[in-house]
């Protein structure tokens, strides 16, 4: 029950290929001449967006620039690491994106592009968003209450009044795929969703709690089914603004549902059968693309979900 290999494709988000290379955060001078070296790479980041474009065959790219064209006045540079190549790349904190560059360039928010984008730059664009929300979320001192300031290159905030440290932080979700003794899959639909889109339930870890615990727990608030065995999947970051999906298979140990009317307005019980055709019907919406619900659902289906029409096509 691990591994999620029903589609060879990795997992959104979760890219790698850039050694973060964190020693060199402190080192002002490294970092002074790593800004200014013409193969270094920078792009602007603000509010949770960047500006991509389109290439003439079909893929979206980030729109970086040589470290020398982006001012440094005031900005905010995050050093987010090196390619195999040895090229540095920095993103740039703004209160506003740039004016349109060309006219292809065009801003966009992570998911809109996070499963569009190359691994390599979903996962500088996926760390420069998680760093922005932490920074402009965490402007001052929670011991002293003072402004603090930026240092280790977007990756400390540190208070000039008090001398604390404080980190980026991460904060642990779980979501997890139940199933029954019938290998019927459970999904949800929370109170604010459309009619139709159903996912995996999810919440976030309490404090003094493991994340098994947080499985059963999540879903004993909001269906009321009790859950037995735990099994975790993957992780993928998800920085709206900060959090870390777990991704679990669960098996349920009950299935009668009664749903918590709060977060969850409506569940059912799904065989691979009855989620083809509420897909292909449109009576069930599948979840959002990049999100680890897809592949956790995915997983369980045993290969890529059929959308709404399949069965004309
Ligand atoms: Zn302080």
């Amino acid at each position: 029950m691990t591994g999620l290999d029903a589609t060879s494709q990795p997992l959104a988000l979760t890219h790698q290929g850039v050694d973060r290379a964190a020693h060199h955060r402190m080192d002002e001078a490294w970092l002074a001449a790593a800004w200014s070296h013409p193969t270094t790479r920078v792009f602007v980041v603000s509010g949770g967006q960047v500006l991509v474009e389109d290439t003439e065959d079909g893929r979206t790219e980030l729109v970086m620039t040589p470290a020398f064209d982006a001012p440094e006045t005031e900005t905010h540079r995050y050093f987010l690491g090196i390619d195999p190549e040895g090229v540095r790349y920095f993103a740039l904190q703004k209160d506003a994106l740039p004016g349109r560059m060309d006219a292809v360039a065009r801003p966009a928010g992570l998911r809109e592009v996070g499963g569009l984008l190359s691994p390599l730059e979903a996962g500088l664009m996926v760390h420069a968003v998680a760093l922005e929300n932490w920074q402009r979320m965490h402007r001052f001192c929670s011991r002293c209450g003072e402004r603090t300031v930026i240092a280790a290159a977007g990756h400390i905030r540190r208070c000039p009044a008090c001398g604390a440290e404080h980190y980026p932080r991460t904060d642990p979700a779980v979501i997890m795929a139940v199933t029954d003794e019938d290998d019927r899959v459970l999904l949800g639909r929370q109170v604010h969703w459309p009619e139709g889109r159903f996912s995996t339930l999810a919440g976030f870890v309490e404090p003094g709690e493991s994340i098994e615990e947080a499985v059963r727990r999540e879903v004993q608030e909001e269906v009321g089914v009790a859950v037995g065995e735990v099994a975790y999947v993957a992780s993928q970051p998800w920085p709206f603004p900060s959090s870390l999906m777990l991704g679990f298979n669960a098996r349920a140990t009950s299935t009668e549902i009664t749903v918590d009317g709060e977060e969850i307005h409506e569940a059912r019980w799904f065989s691979r059968d009855e989620l083809r055709a509420a897909f292909e019907s449109g009576e069930v919406l599948p979840p959002s693309g990049i999100s680890i619900a897809a592949r956790l659902i995915e997983s369980w289906y045993g290969k890529p979900l059929p959308g709404p029409g399949a069965a004309a096509r």
